[in-house]
């Protein structure tokens, strides 16, 4: 049976896995992002390693922290580029892979990646136009149109939108180093430790940070509704493990709408429209999976 490999490469920890969907796992290794040389070597050892014991990869799919160059007749495509992690800029995550290993690889973002596992495989399986937010240390955000993963001028940071900030409620001035008080740097789990002295995952689910949390996402993704009209948004990350998020990001999306999209889906069908990934924390890995197939 054909395998391939996928790469979760994450600016905290890698996941690599071989097989050929999500309950054919032949191996997996995780480790933590350290340098690009060992990071990388871990990956490649890995890879090698399978290889040899029970023969070739078809090909190996990378879904990457970016931002990262996806145009394929750049110089530098398949890089991660301007990235403010300390070593991991202009790094050739794409063609050191596919030296070492001897295989194509199709690289990506983490997102896109995400977003699109979950359409082969997961809560977006059947539709064709669908957004995948995750809200973790950052916030960034996958998109596939008309069953196309989208790319342009390079990729969607929906990460980075301004939203209204009234700062007689909220005077946290933002976390984002690019922008201050970008959806990112309001809403990231970064911004949340930063406003409330703690880590999210610290605060109690009454806690004032959830509400004003849901309040950031929802008008983002009312933004990203009114512009994309995906038929459903996927909402990860590790600040969307606080369950009590998504009513009321549901409830706040149906407030700032306000009736003017008016589908099923925004109204009594909320519930299935704003979901987390079927895969949960797999979204990404095997994402990267379906990217090499
Ligand atoms: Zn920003």
């Amino acid at each position: 049976m054909p395998v391939w490999g996928g790469i979760e490469a994450g600016g905290t920890k890698w996941v690599c896995v071989v097989g050929s969907g999500p309950h054919t796992i032949a191996a997996e290794v995780r480790f933590p992002t350290t340098t690009p040389h060992e990071t990388l070597t871990r990956a490649v050892a890995f890879f090698q390693h399978y290889q040899e014991q029970y023969g070739p990869l078809q090909a190996i799919g990378i879904g990457a922290f970016g931002p990262v160059d996806l145009h394929t007749t750049s110089p530098t495509f398949g890089y991660i580029t301007n990235t403010p992690k300390p070593g991991w800029a202009q790094t050739d995550i794409d063609g050191r892979i596919s030296r070492a290993v001897g295989v194509p690889v199709h690289v990506d973002t983490d997102v896109n990646a995400a977003v699109f596992g979950e359409y082969r495989w997961g809560a977006a399986q059947g539709l064709d136009t669908c957004v995948y937010l995750t809200v973790g240390t950052g916030i960034g955000g996958g998109g596939l149109i008309n069953g196309k993963l989208t790319h342009g001028l390079l990729h969607p940071e929906l990460g980075h939108m301004y939203l209204p900030h009234d700062t007689q409620t909220d005077p946290f001035p933002g976390a984002c180093p690019f922008h201050g008080d970008c959806l990112e740097g309001l809403a990231s789990g970064a911004a949340i430790a930063q406003r409330w002295g703690r880590t999210g995952d610290t605060l109690p689910a009454h806690h004032p940070a959830w509400p004003l949390e849901a309040h950031y996402v929802a008008l983002g993704l009312t933004n990203v509704i009114v512009t994309l009209s995906p038929q459903r948004i996927i909402l990860g990350g590790g600040v969307m493990q606080q369950a009590q998020l998504f009513p009321l990001i549901r409830r706040k999306v149906q407030t700032l709408l306000n009736g003017y999209v008016n589908d099923p889906a925004l109204l009594d069908q909320i519930e299935d429209y704003i979901v987390p990934p079927a895969l949960g924390n797999r979204a990404g890995v095997l994402g990267a999976l379906a990217l090499a197939q």
